[in-house]
């Protein structure tokens, strides 16, 4: 909320529309009872956040995590808002969560979790409402649940519903890559405004999800270097550069990093300060903090993750000269290629590969200039140009739609 205030007042947002644009329009939570396997009964609590629908349907990812908190659920909910603003898609912002450990639950028990949790929430759920999508612990399985339970639910099918989904139940080709081929494509542009290029370019990725695995394997195709890459389990450094797809086999193997042998094994910490060009905080929030900032190398971070930067930290980064690609812009491409899927479902028409990447590649770009357009004309750092452009889009629609009182 900081950085919205800060936008807000070089926006002159008038104070009601300001009052307004700083409060979730909903918030939902419910109790979420699960038979585990053992034949017990316990009892989960879910959120969904809508925090505002103005631009369309509200968008966002759901979470489950054991730190999972309904003012965290909002926030994301908040920057989800900004982000498709900031992309220009047709869509509000929302985010939900279930506080629970998925690494402790069977399937079976996973599948009940997610249908009743659905359930519990199918008065907000629906393609012109509230589409969910994959986010942390979260994945297209998931996501086939949430569209049948809905389905059944609605006694037809409705694959709009969600996105992320399995590409064989109406699926976008190239969203399981779009979060990380957004953040190559950004970090291609912002090198290239320093004078560099991915090739070479000496990258660290923190964390090793769906986004960070990928943006590691797309920024390595083009010939970037990875020095190092960590998950919750260590992180491994080399500075000749990693063999992400041999990396990515042993994960597929051991689950985890932890153990990989060509390599340095360091702690998952250390990678935010190893020496490189690149950094990309690609886990969970708050991770950069004013503790390391003043010993992070790298002169580029690409937000991955949302919310990876805490307010303290970005103006450490800011004095450092560092540039920093905001998540709202960074990881957008997985919402961009979501809207994608969302049209194609709807439209009941699909889409090769090539056409996704070439569309999603020219939003990302477009985008990430318009920005750059903001940083120069108003001599603000990236992420207020972000979020500038973002709440005077919300803002703008708001102006135009006025106020039903
Ligand atoms: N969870 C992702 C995010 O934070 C994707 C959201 C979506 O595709 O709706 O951007």
């Amino acid at each position: 909320m900081e950085r919205f205030d800060h936008a807000a007042q070089l926006l002159n947002l008038d104070p009601g529309l300001y009052k307004v644009l700083r409060n979730p329009e909903k918030q939902i939570i419910v109790s979420v009872p699960v038979l585990r396997d053992s034949g017990e009964v316990e009892v989960y609590t879910g959120y969904r956040v809508l925090y505002n629908t103005s631009r369309g349907p509200a968008k966002g990812g759901i979470r489950f995590d054991l730190n999972v908190t309904l003012e965290e659920v909002k926030a994301l909910a908040a920057w989800m808002t900004w982000k498709c603003a900031l992309v220009n898609i047709p869509f509000g912002g929302s985010k939900g969560g279930v506080v629970c450990d998925p690494t402790s639950m069977s399937m079976g028990e996973l599948e009940r979790v997610t249908r009743r949790y659905t359930a519990s929430i199918i008065e907000t759920l629906g393609p012109d409402s509230d589409v969910p999508a994959p986010d942390v612990n979260t994945n297209e399985r998931v996501m086939a649940w949430i569209m049948d339970t809905y389905s059944m639910h609605h006694r037809h099918t409705v694959t709009s519903v969600v996105t992320g989904k399995p590409v064989e139940m109406g699926g976008s080709l190239g969203r399981r890559e779009a979060t990380g081929r957004g953040c190559m494509i950004v970090t291609r542009e912002a090198l290239g405004k320093l004078g560099m290029s991915l090739k070479g370019a000496r990258v660290a990725v923190q964390g090793f999800g769906n986004v960070g695995s990928v943006t590691a394997e797309l920024t390595a195709k083009e010939g970037a270097i990875i020095v190092a890459v960590s998950d919750k389990s260590g992180g491994v450094h080399n500075r000749q550069g990693l063999d992400i797809p041999d990396l990515l086999q042993w994960v597929r193997e051991h689950r985890h990093i932890a153990g990989y042998p060509k390599g340095e094994q360091i702690s998952k910490e250390a990678v935010l300060t190893v020496d490189c060009d690149v950094l990309v905080p690609a886990a969970t929030e708050n991770v950069i903090t004013r503790k390391n900032a003043p010993h992070i190398k790298a002169k580029i971070i690409c937000e991955g993750a949302n919310g990876p930067t805490t307010a303290a930290a970005d103006e450490i980064l800011e004095k450092k000269g560092i540039f920093v690609i905001p998540d709202i812009l960074a990881n957008a491409g997985g919402v961009t290629v979501s809207y994608f899927e969302w049209v194609q479902d709807r439209g009941g028409y699909f889409w090769d590969e090539d056409t996704v990447n070439r569309r999603l590649e020219s939003i990302m770009t477009r985008s990430f200039h318009e920005v750059m357009g903001l940083v120069e004309k108003h001599k603000v750092s990236t992420r207020i140009a972000c979020y500038m452009l973002a709440v005077d889009r919300v803002a703008k629609m708001h102006r135009l739609r006025g106020m039903y009182a």
